[in-house]
């Protein structure tokens, strides 16, 4: 594994350490690539504040933190600059116009929010409501399908708690787009240490069944993420029982300029 393409700062208000600190820990651990897509800031309606990404007024001095420190640190590490996007019929657009204005490399899908966080429920939490799995598939894949994004994060983040069937039978729409679009899904390192609901092995069986196409990020929300999953404890078993495969971890960036 020689990238990594998940990386938050302390903008986000739940991530910690600088920058420099992220960067000095990737070259520890022999990356060669680390892009920071910290979640995105949103162009929300007046009086709804996000509590966990950064403010517009913040993007100038993330994107030119990063524009220094890329310089610094190019003869040992590429940097590349992102954002982790919520993808939304409803803010898309003008999110876009923002975060263009300034320097920007890739965008990563994570969807935390069906169909959006303004208007629309935590797709974390558990539920067996079928019609919200259901809407985070559909969310999801809409946003898969505008091109913009270079992989999936979390793609097993929606914690539904039903049958398998019901499972399989949506959760299988998105592997479906993920191999007609080329578009790899993440298994999260993060949500893996945490002891969270993800990754799973019902969804990374069913996608690798399937000849779905992996990445792994680290999500790094402290320097100390920033590992390879053979310095991650048990990771490569559930990697190995999962027939999840990631080579050098290089992925292609999509264009989202
Ligand atoms: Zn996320
Ligand atoms: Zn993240």
């Amino acid at each position: 594994m020689l990238a990594n393409y998940h990386t938050h700062t302390v903008r986000c208000k739940h991530a910690k350490g600088t920058e420099r600190e992220y960067i000095e820990a990737a070259i520890k651990e022999g990356f060669k690539i680390l892009g920071f897509s910290d979640h995105v800031p949103q162009p929300y309606p007046e009086g709804f504040k996000s509590g966990i990404r950064m403010d517009m007024s913040e993007i100038e001095d993330y994107t030119s933190t990063l524009v220094k420190l890329r310089e610094e640190y190019k003869d040992r590490i590429e940097i590349l600059i992102g954002y982790e996007v919520e993808y939304s019929d409803r803010f898309i657009e003008p999110l876009l116009k923002e975060i263009r204005k300034f320097p920007l490399d890739y965008l990563i899908q994570g969807q935390h929010f069906a169909p959006n966080e303004v208007d629309g429920f935590y797709v974390g939490a558990k539920t067996d409501d079928e019609e919200r799995l259901k809407a985070y598939v559909d969310v999801t894949i809409k946003g898969m399908e505008t091109g913009l994004f270079t992989y999936l994060a979390h793609p097993d983040l929606i914690h539904y708690t039903g049958n398998d069937d019901i499972y399989n039978r949506h959760m299988s729409r998105l592997v479906k787009a993920s191999k007609d679009l080329d578009l790899p899904l993440e298994v999260n390192i993060y949500g893996f240490v945490d002891g969270r609901h993800y990754p799973c092995d019902r969804f990374f069986k069913l996608a690798s069944d399937m000849g779905a196409k992996f990445v792994i990020g680290c999500d790094a929300h402290a320097p100390e993420i920033l590992k390879k999953p053979g310095n991650v404890p048990g990771l490569t078993d559930f990697l190995k029982r999962n027939h999840v495969e990631y080579g050098d971890n290089i992925v292609k960036i999509r264009d989202c300029k």
